[in-house]
């Protein structure tokens, strides 16, 4: 037998993310003084589903591939998180990853509890067919679990639009009619909405803005580095030049790319998107590691690639003014407490992402609707949700005298917690 040598590769992470997410919340529970009853039910997932989904390859052979979805809360709605496709997806992650969706939704104030999703499998080297495949088998399995009162998927790393398509079309089987609002990051011509693609990005550049702005530094002049040049990274990069900041760096899967005169972020884009979605041969800037980038000499660092980037082995030489977290978890919990004391201020994934699924919620909203919302009346929304949530959590900061990340926490816990409290211990 054929084994793909592929699946036997492990991620060295320092820490488990769910143990990262758990030492946040501890703290931020301990500050707002949470009673142990809510402490206990807000801790562990309301639900967690395992699926082993078979799926005959293109070369005729069954291979099976192991699926998750985890309900983190659903007390402030439908439960709301994206599908990842990675050979590193495991429960602990997906798990993480779905406490992350219910403290995000709950800081920009979005009538959403949090889940995710996702399936160890290397994407990279399957089929459209086998993709397509996959996803239909994983959607029946989760027919259950998925509604768009109850459990509404998106996008994570690995998967996109066509997979949304393939997930509404194949619910929508199901269920006897088309129903778009079951998944959001949909293509435009299915139902989703402008603006959603530059979303998270955008939301980034609206929190380091608001960041800079209270450190009373102007974006114009300032520098920054991107690890990660996917649908987060390459956004965000283009849109902080835009404010101005001089993008030094730039990373992907490939190797990371500096050039101290600055690079251009949509030449950048361009070269990647006529290259197979990577950056491989990229010539705007010297070859550098990605370990390298987050440690360069600039006014904000956005790691916008994956967990775990940022920990306590690499804290200590970060030089950056302000992080700006585009991915979720990039920094462990023990890099935290030396970053704090080395006085970098870090905005954190459940604030300077949401702008993600505050469009998704949006998304979702017009489907309902049946009515199209124009690209500027998106942006203009969006915008305004980031700002007023960077504003809630940074007066938390002051307010529990804490960093910002234990601030977002705290907001969050606290909405969770109040609506818990309201509604009993049922919760879904
Ligand atoms: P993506 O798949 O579009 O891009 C990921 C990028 O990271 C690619 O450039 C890839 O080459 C790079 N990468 C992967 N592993 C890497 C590694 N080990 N070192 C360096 N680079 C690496 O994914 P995305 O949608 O941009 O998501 C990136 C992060 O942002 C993830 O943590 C995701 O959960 C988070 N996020 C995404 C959204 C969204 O709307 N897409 C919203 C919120 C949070």
């Amino acid at each position: 037998m054929k084994i793909n040598m592929s699946e036997n590769v492990i991620k060295h992470s320092s820490e488990n993310p769910f143990q990262s997410m758990i030492s946040r919340f501890d703290k931020a529970a301990k500050l707002i003084g949470l009673d142990e009853s809510d402490y206990n039910v807000l801790k562990a997932p309301q639900k967690t589903v395992i699926v082993n989904i078979p799926v005959t390859m293109d070369d005729g052979k069954v291979r099976v591939f192991e699926g998750f979805r985890v309900v983190h809360n659903a007390n402030l709605g439908p439960s709301k998180g994206g599908i990842r496709y990675s050979m590193d997806v495991n429960l602990d992650e997906v798990k993480a990853l779905a406490a992350w969706m219910t403290w995000k939704c709950a800081v920009v104030g979005i009538p959403y509890g949090g889940g995710k999703g996702g399936i160890k499998c290397d994407p990279r080297s399957m089929s459209k067919g086998e993709l397509e495949r996959l996803t239909r088998s994983y959607t029946d399995l989760m027919f259950n679990v998925f509604g768009p009162d109850k459990d509404i998927p998106a996008p994570d790393m690995g998967t996109g639009q066509q997979e949304m398509a393939w997930i509404m079309d194949e619910y929508s089987k199901l269920i006897g009619y088309s129903s778009p609002a079951v998944v959001t990051g949909k293509p435009i011509v299915l139902g989703g909405s402008l603006g959603r693609v530059e979303a998270t990005g955008r939301g980034v550049m609206v929190s380091t803005r608001s960041a800079l702005g209270k450190l009373g530094i102007s974006p114009v002049g300032s520098t920054c580095a991107v690890q990660g040049f996917g649908n987060v990274g390459s956004i965000s990069a283009k849109l902080l030049a835009m404010q101005g900041l001089k993008v030094l760096a730039i990373s992907d899967i490939s190797g990371a790319y500096y050039n101290p005169n600055g690079l251009d972020a949509e030449e950048a884009i361009a070269y990647r998107d006529s290259n197979n979605g990577t950056l491989e041969g990229y010539k705007g800037g010297e070859k550098i590691t990605n370990n390298e980038l987050l440690e360069l000499d600039v006014t904000v660092l956005v790691p916008a690639a994956m967990e775990d980037q940022i920990t306590e082995e690499n804290a200590e030489r970060i030089k950056a003014k302000l992080i700006v977290e585009g991915a979720n978890g990039p920094t462990s919990a023990s890099a935290d407490d030396i970053l704090n004391k080395k006085g970098i201020m870090i905005v954190p994934d459940i604030l300077a992402n949401a702008g993600g699924v505050t469009v998704s919620y949006f998304e979702w909203v017009q489907n309902r609707l049946g009515y199209f919302w124009t690209e500027e009346r998106v942006y203009r929304r969006a915008d305004r949700v980031m700002k007023t949530a960077f504003e809630s959590v940074y007066a938390a900061s002051k307010e529990y005298n804490c960093s910002l990340r234990i601030a977002a926490y705290a907001v969050a816990i606290k909405k969770v917690a109040e609506v818990e409290k309201l509604r009993g211990k049922f919760g879904v």
